[in-house]
């Protein structure tokens, strides 16, 4: 399943839960955003073995996005260092733009800058006490290092990306963000049990993958 089908699917859940709970455009690009995201974010963990056959411009574009995200934590690390301020909101949604561009991306510096991003997460929802963007981060900057379609693929992480969401909607004010994050979370799990592979939903209490056939 690649990055775009999962995007796509979040994308769709996101807009079916904006149209349920707001009517505030702003809102709502809010709600197809973080379920798009929460769709992705489960392929931030380690190597799979489907990206042997790419086409040229999309090695390109997976190339681009993570010099892109070199670029980018240089210019955060300035802003920080300089004392800059910048608006969270384009701070969190770049750095979700971030992170959804290094999902493409495969090796060890992409690896490494996920974690960068993830301690930077975990610093600064340390810094601000803000649990969920703590628990984001702890997230972020494991998941690179585990096996792919491993603990991210699993029941047991949904209740702690749910919580995450749950964090946000707090943070923002805006009902229904938490439960947005975790069907987005859970479309992805759902659409890789589509797929030959499978899906360890119950890793590591059994390592029995399981599939669903449509047809
Ligand atoms: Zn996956």
């Amino acid at each position: 399943m690649t990055g775009k089908t999962h995007l796509a699917i979040g994308a769709a859940i996101g807009a079916a839960s904006a149209i349920y709970y707001s009517s505030d455009l702003g809102e709502m690009a809010l709600f197809i955003g973080v379920a798009g995201f929460s769709a992705l974010c489960a392929d931030l963990d380690g190597p799979s073995m489907l990206t042997s056959k790419l086409t040229k411009l999309s090695k390109r574009i997976r190339e681009f996005s993570l010099w892109g995200a070199v670029l980018y934590l240089i210019l955060i690390t300035y802003f920080f260092l300089s004392g800059k301020t910048i608006s969270p909101i384009i701070a969190g949604g770049s750095f979700a733009a971030v992170l959804a561009g290094l999902v493409m991306k495969q090796g060890f510096v992409r690896n490494a800058l996920v974690s960068i991003v993830g301690l930077y997460l975990i610093y600064h929802g340390f810094s601000h006490e803000q649990t969920w963007l703590m628990g984001l981060g702890l997230f972020v900057g494991w998941a690179p290092w585990l096996k792919h379609r491993g603990m991210t693929h699993t029941l047991w992480i949904i209740p702690f990306w749910g919580w995450i969401g749950w964090g946000l909607e707090q943070e923002l004010g805006v009902t229904g963000l938490g439960v947005t994050a975790m069907l987005g979370y859970i479309s992805h799990l759902v659409a890789d049990t589509l797929t030959p592979s499978g899906v360890k939903w119950l890793y590591p209490l059994t390592k029995k993958s399981f599939k669903l056939r449509l047809k």
